[in-house]
């Protein structure tokens, strides 16, 4: 049985259509910070932001 992930950012409170899936987590991450970093700023080497961005996944 194969777990896909999902990450919509609208799922962070941004005003923003980008959603990306993956058969899982950490290639879930891959795909999604290079978006993230550049779109909003965000800064993946805080443990926090990973962290938020993790639990937006479903
Ligand atoms: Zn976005």
């Amino acid at each position: 049985m194969q777990e896909q992930k999902s990450f919509r950012c609208k799922d962070l409170g941004l005003e923003c259509e980008f959603e990306e899936k993956a058969e899982n987590e950490n290639e879930l991450m891959k795909r999604v910070e290079g978006h993230v970093q550049t779109a909003h700023q965000m800064n993946l080497e805080q443990p926090e932001v990973q962290e938020k961005i993790r639990k937006a996944m479903k």
